[in-house]
């Protein structure tokens, strides 16, 4: 393999030497901010098409909640500003919150233990009616909804923990219940509904209706620009009649109540755009034309839904016209620590099945457990499932007080415990040898323990896919973690502005990097004994704090020398975005720890062990920053398109071509079979 070392970092961050060239390529469609479930981005012009730069920006700012009236502590910790005073002392939930919540708990917890068969779930790819009633019995499907509702109106720090003990009897029921309720329909009309609205819709969905989110299409995915379905206002004024097709809804074979994604026409008087709007599951003009299957969560009920002339009346819009991608982007806001929550649940079985195994298992004279090259597998999972336990904790109970802006720090965790989660599953295969590749039934069937690994890594995969991909998340963490910039410096780069804004903009850059600059070169984390209140863990927290003084100098740095052209450099803005994740977790493990450290002092070790790990990989990131290939891959992926080394491609079956990569799709009434599945009601 071939390594362009570009530049070496000075010991400021920034890189000194020769200046790699910059690829004149398009920026990639969808650009940095697109957020909803895909990502997503907007406003957007009537007709489909590119979201700009600064469409992108403002929508991101429009999803700004006004309550907010704390800085984020991730944001700041990409400005160079470590203010561990956001986060320490550790916030505590409310008491009678607890308690409420632990009752719930506990019977979720017996009822999944008592009725639910994981394995039936998984092997028939079906969760059974009576599932489906005995968590509506539950209040499973009002967690998120106020009480005054009918809902349990639980903390975002106890839904979490409900999803994840959900998610360990089988993902897919833990995926039912937040594609209902992270980002179906109670999410968004929680944010933006009407009394009224809230009033008919959100006492059905606590009893245990189904709801579901549908923006994807074949042809939109991380890219909602593109987004086609239809809703065209009709001629007496009432409502809209949408038309299109939606791919992939999660729960959209059994959801009675759909949020559904439309781009209403401009026309006299409407600025029309994306627009939401709650959709009756069983309107006519709907048709489920397929149930679709997956690598892993078998039990999802995923659609493909056809629209033809659907008649939503328009009491039924979300927000407003034109509010659909602002609206997906606020429910993601806090719905996004649903995703992680599953991904610490699979950390903590496998480190349970990890230990007991590698404790058992005798090979070489010796458990497999005490040969180094397994051992330390085993403190990769304890010590990230415990890193990524307290970095979800933290933002729910950050989301839970109304005044905290946490778009930083959810986006992280998503990415952060997708990302690792995966990596523990796969150190876990490694560790279980071939019984890890091997099925749970084919396990119990030669009369050993069936625990279903192999499934973890299937059930875990999409994670890194879905409610914004790794790729989208970096984007969109980047976009806010140099939005200070942008906001000042804007102009300067911004190829439309005139002469006289860019020299005004110069003169706001100035005075605002006049007084930053000084700050990125001291602070705490150099005095030797500062964070002293934090013991063995003082040490890891005043590198954190130099680290986060490196990182905002090298962002700026990067800036300095790409300028307009930084959002193309995707792969330096992803470690810039790693680097913040682990300072993040490394912040969240020593606060926490240190504030348990009587009930649970073994954990200060976990978080010691953490941190090592952690600096590791974030001085790997820092080398890569200015020492890697990312130049020289861009070009390579060029000539790849162009088609140079397909002879390389040859000696293989490769799949069938007479069928296109994506589906093309004609509006009208559907010609294919109904597939839809309805759930009875409770009696
Ligand atoms: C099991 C499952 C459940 C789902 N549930 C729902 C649901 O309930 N509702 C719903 O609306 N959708 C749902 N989706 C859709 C899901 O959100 C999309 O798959 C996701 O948004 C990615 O879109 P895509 O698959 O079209 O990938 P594409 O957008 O085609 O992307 C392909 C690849 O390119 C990368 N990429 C794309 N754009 C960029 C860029 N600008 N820069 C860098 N890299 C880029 C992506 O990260 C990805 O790696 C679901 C999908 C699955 C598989």
């Amino acid at each position: 393999m071939t390594t362009t070392r570009n530049n070496r970092p000075d010991p400021h961050g920034g890189p000194t030497g020769r200046v790699a060239p910059i690829d004149d390529a398009e920026p990639p469609a969808g650009s940095a901010a697109a957020v909803a479930e895909a990502g997503g981005a907007g406003p957007l012009p009537a007709e489909a098409g590119q979201v700009s730069e600064k469409e992108a920006r403002q929508v991101a700012e429009a999803a700004r909640e006004t309550a907010w009236d704390r800085p984020s502590f991730g944001k700041e910790l990409f400005l160079g500003r470590f203010r561990l005073d956001l986060i320490n002392p550790w916030p505590r939930s409310d008491p009678a919150d607890v308690a409420r919540a632990g009752e719930f708990l506990g019977a979720l917890g017996a009822y999944l233990d008592a009725e639910v068969d994981g394995a039936a779930i998984e092997r028939d790819a079906h969760i059974p009616d009576e599932v489906f009633h005995g968590l509506a019995r539950l209040g499973a499907f009002g967690m998120k909804i106020d009480r005054r509702y009918g809902g349990l109106g639980l903390s975002n720090l106890h839904y979490c923990r409900a999803l994840m003990l959900a998610g360990s009897a089988n993902p897919a029921i833990s995926a039912l219940l937040s594609a209902h309720q992270s980002i179906g329909v109670p999410q968004p009309l929680k944010m933006f509904g009407t009394p009224e609205q809230k009033q008919r819709f959100l006492p059905r969905l606590a009893a245990g209706e189904v709801s579901a989110f549908l923006l994807t299409e074949p042809d939109v995915g991380s890219d909602p620009a593109r987004l086609a379905t239809t809703a065209e206002p009709t001629a007496d004024g009432t409502g809209y009649r949408l038309n299109g097709v939606k791919l992939w809804a999660t729960n959209g074979t059994v959801a009675t109540l759909l949020v559904v994604m439309a781009r209403v026409p401009a026309g006299e008087g409407r600025r029309g755009g994306i627009t939401a709007f709650v959709v009756e599951g069983d309107s006519e003009g709907i048709t489920v034309e397929r149930r679709n299957a997956f690598v892993g969560l078998r039990g999802l009920e995923n659609s493909l839904t056809r629209f033809h002339d659907v008649i939503v009346p328009k009491e039924n819009v979300i927000g407003g016209e034109g509010k659909g991608l602002k609206i997906a982007l606020t429910t993601l806001n806090t719905g996004r620590l649903s995703l992680p929550a599953m991904c610490v649940g699979a950390g903590k079985w496998s480190l349970n099945v990890a230990r007991e195994w590698a404790a058992d298992r005798v090979q070489w004279g010796r458990p497999v457990g005490e040969h180094e090259a397994v051992a330390k597998k085993l403190a990769f999972i304890a010590a990230t499932t415990y890193g990524m336990e307290s970095m979800l904790d933290l933002c729910c109970l950050l989301a839970d007080d109304d005044r905290n802006d946490i778009r930083i720090e959810a986006a992280l965790v998503k990415l952060y415990a997708s990302e690792m989660a995966w990596k523990i599953a796969d150190e876990l295969i490694q560790i279980r040898g071939g019984r890890g590749y091997e099925t749970a039934d084919s396990l119990a069937a030669r009369g050993e323990r069936p625990a279903a690994v192999e499934q973890l890594l299937r059930d875990l995969r999409i994670n890194r896919i879905f409610e914004g991909s790794t790729e989208i998340m970096h984007l969109l963490i980047a976009r806010e973690a140099v939005d200070a910039h942008l906001s000042v410096a804007g102009d300067i780069i911004d190829p439309d502005a005139g002469l006289g804004r860019k020299a005004r903009a110069g003169a706001r850059a100035g005075v605002f990097y006049a007084r930053w600059l000084p700050t990125l070169a001291v602070g705490r984390g150099q005095a030797p004994r500062a964070y002293a209140e934090f013991g063995p863990l003082a040490a890891h927290l005043r590198h954190v704090e130099r680290t986060s003084r490196k990182l905002a100098r090298a962002t700026f740095y990067a800036m300095s020398r790409w300028q307009g052209k930084m959002e193309r450099k995707q792969a330096f803005l992803g470690r810039v975005v790693d680097i913040g994740a682990e300072l993040f977790a490394m912040s969240a493990v020593c606060v926490r720890a240190t504030a348990e450290r009587a009930e649970h002092p073994e954990n200060v070790e976990l978080a010691d062990l953490f941190c090592r790990q952690a600096r590791l990989r974030v001085d790997e990131l820092f080398t890569a920053l200015w020492s890697n290939t990312d130049s020289v891959d861009v070009a390579a992926a060029k000539r790849i398109l162009a088609g140079r080394y397909a002879a390389l491609e040859g000696g293989v079956a490769a799949p069938p071509a007479e069928l296109p990569w994506v589906a093309g799709w004609q509006p009208g009434p559907s010609t294919a079979e109904d597939v839809r599945r309805r759930i009875p009601p409770l009696g």
